[in-house]
């Protein structure tokens, strides 16, 4: 068994940046994506420089949520200028390949190309990188957690018990690396109709909480399913970005500075 910290002695830090973050989950399609972007702004809008790395490598949303696409520009050609919008420094894996392409790689290509991704990234001063990461405990991900010198990771989770019981698995995985857990962020706790703002709890109440307790770990934030974190996503800013009143805003900086 090969430890984080065992390897991370050896592990250099990655170049302009401070503090790394991973945003993980246990299933696909929780939240991670619009959690890590959402909560990469609100620590921005708490005065941090940040960057974000699209590491989910099999479905790359950075680029979608960030409204940004295309080639990053290379000075040197081996090192690549992070993407700029919203104020965040920006690297995905699908600026590199066409949108319609399935990516078909084996692990230890993925893991290469994502290592290189994050150590060919010419990131400037961050405060944080938050990295997008693979779900699940597969190869990839568990990979990433070991070569990385990571500062903590945030598990996303629903309440539901289908996304809970991988969630645990995904909380177990940093802790096996020794990578701290910061804590819990219980995403879709409840849906609020845009039309009669009816609550209701569509995937169960308090997984987070319970999951929260069971560790141990801080339970971060809760955001409910609201058709304005999804609409803005799809229109490439981000709510947190595109509704700063928001009360939906609110709770992500809550959770920012909760990191
Ligand atoms: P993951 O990264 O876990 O696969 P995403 O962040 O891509 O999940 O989210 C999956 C879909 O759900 C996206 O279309 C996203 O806009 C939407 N979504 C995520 N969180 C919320 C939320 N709290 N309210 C409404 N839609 C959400």
């Amino acid at each position: 068994r090969v430890y984080a910290h065992q390897v991370q002695k050896e592990l250099s830090p990655l170049p302009g940046v401070r503090n790394i973050v991973a945003v993980a989950s246990g299933k696909g399609g929780v939240g991670k994506s619009t959690t890590a972007v959402n909560l990469a702004l609100a620590l921005q809008a708490e005065g941090a420089q940040v960057g974000v790395l699209d590491a989910d490598v099999y479905g790359p949303s950075l680029p979608l949520l960030t409204g940004t696409s295309g080639k990053p520009d290379s000075p040197d050609g081996q090192n690549f200028n992070p993407k700029r919008n919203h104020g965040l420094q920006l690297m995905s894996i699908g600026y590199m390949i066409d949108e319609d392409t399935p990516v078909i790689w084996r692990g230890p290509m993925v893991t290469q190309a994502l290592m290189q991704l994050a150590t060919n990234t010419l990131w400037q001063d961050l405060d944080y990188l938050i990295i997008d990461f693979p779900p699940g405990t597969g190869d990839i991900a568990l990979t990433l957690a070991q070569r990385i010198p990571m500062s903590a990771a945030i598990i996303v989770t629903t309440p539901q018990d289908v996304a809970l019981i991988d969630a645990k698995k995904a909380l177990k995985m940093f802790e096996k690396v020794e990578v701290p857990v910061l804590g819990i962020v219980e995403n879709m706790s409840t849906h609020i109709c845009s039309h009669c703002g009816h609550e209701e709890a569509i995937f169960g109440a308090g997984g987070g909480e319970r999951m929260a307790q069971q560790y141990g770990r801080p339970l971060l934030g809760s955001l409910p399913l609201d058709i304005r974190i999804r609409s803005e996503s799809d229109a490439g800013t981000p709510i947190v970005m595109a509704q700063p009143q928001s009360e939906l805003t609110a709770r992500y900086r809550l959770m920012a500075r909760n990191v």
